[in-house]
């Protein structure tokens, strides 16, 4: 089988701009606000990293961190027969497809690094072929009942997840809400480090409050920024860092295939 060192996500001239995709070892980052289509473009790699080869998937396990519940088999389905009607009318293939992603709904960040303490075994061993961590934000927000994590103990997490990526060389897709446009929304993230405050020029664009939840570590441990955004009605996904593209926006929509450009 061939080991490539991308997922691609199947839309054109993303993938063109990230020379195949998703990479393979490093931190890909997807924000935007709510209801941009986050989790809906995660859903759409989960379904191509367990695709079977020929029809262009990575034929793995997928382990899918779903910190805010909004994980749907349903959907995924869905998004999988209306893309692949010919795997997906196949009888029990539904149901094998979506065994092959493992959905841990962890309720902290230690929560969650325990267990991937378990599963660093089946990621080194290349059965998973994709981390999603469907909200970052999420794990560390005081609103899952945990107290905040200090800094340097965030700092270490960031490490963990950033090394595992690394020595399994699984792409890790991570998802993180900002503030839509409107200045008088309500703040999303309820903690914050003033010592962050002299970096938030450098984070570039990036969401202040997020850049208070996550640390200024986090924006630098991860190697692709994609910023979903909506204008005029439109839906845009950008490619806001990366080491191969200059900054792109492209178009996008959802349907019930999912999201595509
Ligand atoms: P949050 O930060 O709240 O998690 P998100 O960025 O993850 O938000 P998604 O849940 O990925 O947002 O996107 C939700 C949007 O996806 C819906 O508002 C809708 O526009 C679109 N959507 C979901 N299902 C379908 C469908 N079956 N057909 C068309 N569009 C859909
Ligand atoms: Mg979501």
């Amino acid at each position: 089988e061939e080991f490539s060192g991308h997922i691609p996500t199947k839309l054109n001239g993303l993938d063109e701009a990230l020379c195949g995709g998703i990479p393979f070892g490093v931190l890909t980052e997807l924000v935007g606000p709510a209801g941009i289509g986050k989790t809906q473009f995660c859903l759409k790699m989960a379904l191509l990293a367990s695709l079977p080869v020929r029809y262009g998937g990575l034929n793995g396990r997928v382990i899918y961190i779903d910190a805010e519940s909004k994980f749907s088999s349903r959907r995924m389905i869905e998004i999988g027969a209306s893309s692949f009607p010919e795997i997906f009318n196949m009888q029990g293939m539904a149901r094998e497809m979506a065994g092959r992603i493992v959905v841990l709904q962890p309720t902290s960040l230690s929560e969650f690094t325990e267990s991937l303490q378990q599963i660093k075994v089946s990621l080194l061993q290349h059965e998973v072929k994709l981390l999603i961590i469907d909200s970052m934000a999420a794990l560390i927000s005081v609103e899952h009942g945990q107290q905040a994590p200090r800094q340097q103990s965030l700092g270490w997490h960031i490490s963990f997840i950033k090394s595992l990526a690394e020595f399994s060389r699984v792409p890790v897709l991570v998802t993180n809400q900002v503030r839509s446009q409107h200045r008088d929304q309500a703040p999303q993230y309820s903690f914050q480090d003033s010592s962050n405050a002299g970096d938030l020029e450098r984070a570039d664009k990036y969401d202040s409050r997020l850049v208070a939840a996550l640390g200024i570590n986090w924006a630098h441990a991860v190697t692709i920024r994609l910023v979903l955004e909506a204008k005029s009605g439109q839906r845009y996904l950008k490619v806001a860092k990366s080491p191969l593209s200059p900054p792109l926006a492209f178009p996008f929509i959802i349907t019930s295939s999912g999201i595509s450009l």
